[in-house]
């Protein structure tokens, strides 16, 4: 292998939610000697080790949090029962739910207010899908594609509203099985923009190249999704969390690599898998 052209996506790199999360998350620390973040505040586990060295404490439940104290709502958002039990608790409660996420938040809870069975298209397991079906008063039924009309039953109006992350091309299916289903469809398109220009940007990148690097948590959704979408380009795609996985045999008869990364990922990480492929390239030389 000799010379090794390196094509890094532009919007890799922490997105506004997750940027706007961490600048709540350092103020926070400033301000009060302890601070409990409800889940772990990004899903990059070099960040959150960061902040936990600055006074910030995951924990799972609001009730763990000692009453009078600070605790912090990371950017997928948390629901209402959150907010009562921390005004009941005097907890300080600072909400670093990303504006985007509020929006679906609030497109669920107007949707079951005006009787819609309301479906959110997400991942079931995911934190921001829990709490958007606690914000429509918990009888929202999460969806993770098309096939899953086949094992529920919809009622005549049904409103969809999607979890950030995910692709426009499952929502329009999800849309087109509904419609012979159902008398009434109202649809929030809730997909973050940010998510769907680094998707489709990685997409453009990952035709062009030999080996895609997607650079992000394990557990973070986004970036599970991005490895997922650049894979089925066909071009080869290896999922790290750090420049330190990277593989020199990645790279036999590779000429071109393509790099991106999630909403949780910071520019450093990807500078460092950037040079990290510099020096493995010249060592495969
Ligand atoms: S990906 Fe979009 S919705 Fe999610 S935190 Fe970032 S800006 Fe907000």
């Amino acid at each position: 292998m000799s010379q090794l052209s390196i094509v890094a996506v532009d919007e890799a790199g922490f997105c506004f939610g997750v940027r706007r999360a961490l600048q709540l998350a350092n103020e926070a620390t400033e301000k009060y000697s302890e601070v409990a973040c409800l889940g772990p505040l990004i899903h990059n586990r070099q960040v959150v080790e960061e902040l936990e060295e600055r006074g910030m404490r995951v924990v799972e439940k609001i009730e763990e949090v000692p009453r009078n104290s600070a605790a912090l709502v990371r950017a997928h958002g948390a629901g209402p029962t959150v907010y009562e039990a921390a005004r009941e608790r005097e907890i300080d409660l600072i909400d670093a739910t990303c504006p985007f996420v509020r929006r679906v938040q609030q497109a669920a809870a107007r949707f079951t207010e005006d009787d819609y069975q309301v479906l959110v298209l997400g991942e079931r397991e995911h934190p921001e899908a829990q709490a958007i079906v606690a914000h429509a008063g918990g009888h929202a039924i999460i969806v993770e594609d098309a096939g899953a009309l086949d094992r529920i039953a919809v009622t005549a109006r049904v409103a969809v509203v999607c979890q950030t992350t995910q692709h426009l091309d499952t929502l329009q299916e999800l849309v087109t099985a509904l419609l012979p289903r159902i008398a009434e469809l109202r649809v929030a398109n809730t997909i973050c923009d940010a998510t769907s220009k680094r998707q489709k940007a990685s997409v453009g990148v990952a035709r062009q190249v030999d080996v895609m690097i997607v650079i992000g948590g394990y557990h973070s959704a986004n970036t599970n999704r991005l490895a997922q979408i650049c894979r089925a380009t066909g071009t080869r795609t290896e999922h790290i969390e750090t420049a330190d996985e990277l593989r020199g045999e990645w790279l036999e008869g590779v000429t071109t690599a393509g790099i991106t990364a999630g909403a949780s990922t910071p520019l450093e990480a990807v500078e460092a898998v950037r040079r990290r492929l510099v020096e493995l390239a010249a060592e495969h030389a």
